[in-house]
């Protein structure tokens, strides 16, 4: 299958403001992009999706006669966009955009992705599909579907992190298993990573992009804006262009020779460090709460060791254990020693106080 997206081996990088604010803001963003060799389009959010009413819901059409503009002063720029309507569609191929991306939150809804689908038959526009917020791989992949299903063949999916309960200091779980997932189903469809909208904030984002090679994706979309700080959206986690160009130049692209290890074997290994750090970040979480048990046991004259409630959990663990197929009497060694440490924090929060 010929897919644009898909031409090299180097991943596939875009880079560029989360929302067009101004002319000089975009041309800063062309002039400083086209030096960096590496970077394949710009995105620039013409429209916000904008969680609640009243915010800055991006510049629309003005936005896209800058980007004509622009196109017209550097032929070899490109340029791509978030749509979430058959309007925006016909907006963005009129100026010129040369790639689009249905949103996370458009992605959720069948109707709109049809919609937007429907309006893209007969052209051979390039289209990225970021998840939907919910970790479901198959909305992800009903969307890709309906790319297809109208002709379309310069398909990428982005990753960029799902909405969940908890979501362990990131703005959006990276929740690896479920772009995996999507690769299994679909192993010719190129994987972007965002890690802008994963991490939230400016400081994760060099880590997560490492992260996402490491997981042979096959590019990323990283949010880069001249003055982050003043961002009208997304402004803690835009990078400076400054911060951008030293990311881009510290990024280890291993080939399969350079890893001398197989390919699934990087693989497997980036997934058991997500699953730990997850695992650690869990442990911190189990510790708060029972310090937190600790300060009612004390309010309320209650021991710290309460032996029937230590069985019942030590039962549970270890059916749990058994019906997992772990072994129990690691189970068991585990548990004491997490219990060992939760009853040691306990008694530190009763010095403290006496
Ligand atoms: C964006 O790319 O700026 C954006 C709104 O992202 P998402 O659809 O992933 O929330
Ligand atoms: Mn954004």
């Amino acid at each position: 299958m010929c897919n644009l997206f898909k031409d090299s081996n180097y991943p596939y990088i875009i880079a560029g403001p989360c929302s067009v604010e101004s002319r000089q803001q975009l041309a800063t963003v062309v002039e400083v992009l086209l030096r960096e060799k590496t970077v394949r389009m710009i995105r620039c959010g013409i429209w916000k999706p904008r969680t609640r009413p009243g915010g800055f819901e991006g510049l629309g059409e003005p936005a896209l006669q800058w980007v004509a503009e622009l196109k017209r002063e550097h032929a070899e720029v490109r340029f791509c966009c978030e749509v979430a309507s058959a309007k925006h569609v016909e907006l963005a191929l009129h100026y010129g955009i040369d790639a689009l991306w249905i949103g996370a939150r458009t992605t959720g809804s069948p109707f709109a992705v049809q919609e937007i689908t429907e309006a893209l038959r007969g052209y051979d526009t390039p289209i990225m599909v970021k998840n939907a917020p919910n970790p479901d791989v198959h909305i992800w992949q009903g969307a890709i579907e309906r790319c297809l299903q109208v002709g379309l063949r310069h398909i990428a999916a982005v990753h960029r992190g799902f909405d969940i309960y908890n979501n362990f200091g990131y703005r959006n779980s990276p929740l690896w298993e479920v772009p995996i997932e999507l690769h299994r189903l679909m192993p010719d469809l190129p994987i972007f990573c965002d890690p802008s909208h994963i991490g939230g904030k400016r400081e994760l984002v060099t880590e997560l992009s490492q992260t996402a090679l490491d997981l042979h994706f096959d590019g990323l979309m990283i949010e880069s804006h001249p003055t982050p700080n003043e961002a009208l959206t997304d402004s803690s986690q835009q990078l400076t262009l400054d911060a951008l160009t030293q990311l881009l130049s510290s990024l280890v692209v291993k080939t399969e020779e350079q890893q001398g290890t197989p390919a699934e074997l990087q693989a497997l290994r980036s997934q058991i460090d997500a699953i730990d750090h997850q695992s650690l970040q869990l442990m911190a979480e189990r510790f708060a709460l029972s310090q937190k048990i600790g300060h009612i046991k004390q309010q309320n004259n209650i021991t710290i060791f309460q032996p029937k409630r230590w069985d019942s959990l030590l039962h549970d663990r270890l059916q749990q254990a058994t019906h997992l197929g772990l072994s129990t009497a690691f189970v068991k060694e585990m548990m004491e020693k997490i219990h060992a440490e939760s009853v040691r924090l306990q008694e530190e929060e009763l010095h403290h106080t006496r």
